[in-house]
Parts: C-alpha cells; structure tokens; sequence
C-alpha cells in the first residue's frame, strides 16, 4: 500500500460487487471512488503546499508523534485520517467469511468479553452510540482488547493502540441500502468481517 505522498486511491481488495447482500454495490462505488478519492486528494493538496510533511508515512500523519504547522493541522489529520480509517475498514471486510473468529483473537475475545455474543453486543452497541459520524473500534491495548469510539476520522492510533477491526458508521456507509437503520447495518457488517485478517493483526503477524 502506498503509504507516501502522493497518495494514490489503491483499488478494494475484492469486486465493488463481492460484499452483496449486505453491502451493496453502488455504496460500495461510491464509498470507494468518491468518498475516499476526496480524502486522498484533500491529503494529496496539503502535502503539495508543505513539502516538509512528505516524509512522513500516512500512519505518521495521523499518530501525533508530529505536529503539522497549525495551520494545516486539522486539514493534515482529517484527511490522512479518512484515508487511513477507510482503507482499514474496506481492507477488513470478505465475503463470504467465518461468522466469527477461531484462533488467538477468539480466546481473546472470550476472555476479555466473556463470550463471542457478548463482544458483539458490545462491539454493536458502540457502532450506534456514535452520535452523528464516526467509527466503532476493536482495538489491542497492550495485552487488553477494547472497544471504543471515534469521531469524524479520527483515529485510535493517536492514543497507542493498535486497530484490529472496524465499522464505519457514517452514513454515507449505509445509507442507500440501509437508510436511518444503522442497526440492520451493523447485523450485515458481521456477516462480512474478514476475521481472519482481524486475527493475523492481533497475532501480530500482519
Ligand atoms: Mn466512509
């Protein structure tokens, strides 16, 4: 993945089709080609202007561990943040995939949530607390897993912890299929989350 200026708008990892029925294929053109392409030009357009940031990795944009000049700060974090967030989300999803995960991460999950169902429940509930736009996280803390919120595209980067899995709750995300039933969304996106992926993350081997 081309993680420097000039960011390209890598292709999805599978057909704008291949997430049917649960997420359809004109979101998916959409979300991928419009959505995310205004990110990547917005980020493409500041680091055009401040040659001084091109060094920096998409994931050093976004970490905090560098200060872009106020001016363009905001700028700088939101839109390396949209990339970073829906390229996660997208590279995240298969279909079809294992209803839930098997290896290291799924004992993690039992021992941290205390079941499968119960990490969902949770995971879901934090998916429609998001008050207007954001995303819900699986995040590892350390030896601890959580599950936590952002706004906007922000990230959980910034707060050291290292992203497993997550939902884009926006509602250009579901919008079209799903209309103001973001909880439908969520019950589809679990039918498509690519675990073992989440898993290699976890693991560390990815
Ligand atoms: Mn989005």
């Amino acid at each position: 993945m081309n993680d420097f200026y000039p960011f390209v708008n890598t292709p999805l990892p599978y057909g704008y089709a291949a997430l049917e029925p649960f997420i359809d294929e004109k979101t998916m053109r959409l979300h991928h080609d419009k959505h995310l392409q205004t990110y990547i030009n917005n980020l493409n357009a500041v680091l055009k202007e401040h040659a001084e940031l091109r060094k920096y990795s998409l994931e050093q944009l976004i970490t905090c561990n560098i200060m872009p000049p106020s001016a363009v700060r905001t700028n700088v974090r939101r839109n390396a943040g949209g990339v970073y967030n829906h390229r996660f989300f997208f590279y995240g999803l298969k279909n079809p995939s294992s209803p839930a995960p098997t290896g290291a991460l799924a004992r993690a999950i039992n021992g941290y949530f205390g079941s499968f169902d119960k990490f969902r429940t949770r995971f879901t509930d934090a998916a429609l607390s998001v008050f207007g736009s954001g995303y819900a996280w699986l995040v590892r803390d350390g030896r601890r897993l959580a599950v936590v919120t952002s706004a906007n595209q922000d990230t959980p980067l910034c707060n050291n912890v290292s992203p497993l899995l997550c939902i884009d709750v926006w509602e250009h995300a579901y919008y079209l299929k799903h209309c103001n039933v973001r909880a439908d969304y969520v019950d589809d996106f679990f039918e498509i989350i690519d675990w073992a992926r989440a898993d290699a993350l976890y693991s560390g081997s990815k």
